[in-house]
């Protein structure tokens, strides 16, 4: 199964979603009208041993990871702040309780590190056999907008002629055993908030770099019916990583966005660079690598049965 191919056919059925879906699938995080005038937004991520954190590694790491990707999705909103979240877990036959409580730790003590209590979910056990069997999470957050009835970053509102900008550096997250900074990073709520206040009305779409910069800038591509074009020499890239690679390999948790106007270079002590612009055009996100151009999002990973191109174990 291709995940993209299976997320588009989910998204075709939106239109059959009540009124008070106001950001249906297809965004960072849905939005429902609770009808007292707020929103309420929902998100949902998972963490698998062997795939999002090496194998046998601490259950408390996979935890914090789970928590992490879903407090990245707030993030991505720009006007969002996490309010609480609730686990599931499937435990492997024979989890002791010492590993179980790990796991616990992990998500209780990531949880309330972000204001995001855990507050709920449920323990479930495989019944599988298989000694290989992977310790599993799911996380759902709830978050609740910072400014009530300011809007959100979403992926649909990039407009012709915006800057394309992104946060930190992108590239070489994911070392080859598997740990790296995508275990325990920093998910960038305190730049998303700074960029909805000073920007404002100039704030267009935005989006976490989970999948590789250049397949998430293409959600932005697809969702606002945009080109966009980006300078590869501009992408800030972690030293040592070349940019083809960084823009490919994904989960870097960085935030890509577009903009009008100034942007400045540095907010709530992160970096932010400017990288490309958004440009009328067939839906495309097209990378100049010196005089060649090429398609950024054919490079990137997918999360799904080993499909993607960008290599790991995810
Ligand atoms: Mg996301």
């Amino acid at each position: 199964m291709r995940e993209f191919d299976f997320l588009a056919r989910v998204f075709a059925a939106n239109h059959l979603l009540p009124k008070r879906v106001l950001v249906p699938p297809g965004d960072d995080m849905a939005v429902v009208d609770l009808g007292n005038g707020d929103g309420i937004l929902i998100a949902a991520d998972s963490a698998i041993e062997g795939r999002h954190a090496p194998w046998g590694c601490d259950p408390s790491v996979l935890g914090r990871k789970a928590v992490l990707r879903n407090v990245s999705d707030v993030a991505a909103m720009a006007n969002a702040r996490p309010v609480a979240i609730v686990a599931t877990a499937v435990l492997p036959r024979g989890t002791s309780e010492d590993r179980a409580w790990r796991l616990y730790e992990g998500l209780r003590e990531t949880g309330a590190a972000w204001d995001a209590p855990l507050v709920g979910g449920d323990i479930a056990r495989t019944s599988s056999e298989d000694p290989r069997a992977p310790l599993e999470v799911s996380v759902a957050i709830i978050a609740a907008p910072v400014r009530p009835g300011r809007g959100y970053a979403l992926r649909s509102n990039a407009r012709i002629g915006d800057g394309v900008y992104v946060t930190g550096t992108i590239g070489g997250a994911w070392n080859p055993d598997g740990t790296g900074r995508h275990l325990d990073f920093t998910p960038r709520i305190a730049v998303a908030h700074a960029l909805d206040e000073v920007l404002a009305d100039r704030l267009g779409a935005m989006i976490d770099v989970s999948d590789g910069l250049g397949r998430d800038l293409g959600h932005i591509a697809e969702c606002s019916r945009v080109s966009i074009e980006i300078e590869l020499g501009h992408v800030p890239t972690t030293a040592g990583v070349a940019p083809r690679e960084a823009i490919a390999q994904g989960e870097d948790y960085e935030l890509a966005f577009t903009a009008r106007g100034h942007v400045p270079s540095q907010l709530a002590g992160v970096s932010i660079a400017r990288i490309g612009t958004v440009v009328a055009g067939d839906i495309a996100v097209r990378v100049r690598d010196g005089s060649a151009w090429f398609d950024a999002r054919t490079a990137g990973f997918e999360h799904g049965d080993g499909a993607g191109t960008g290599g790991g174990a995810r």
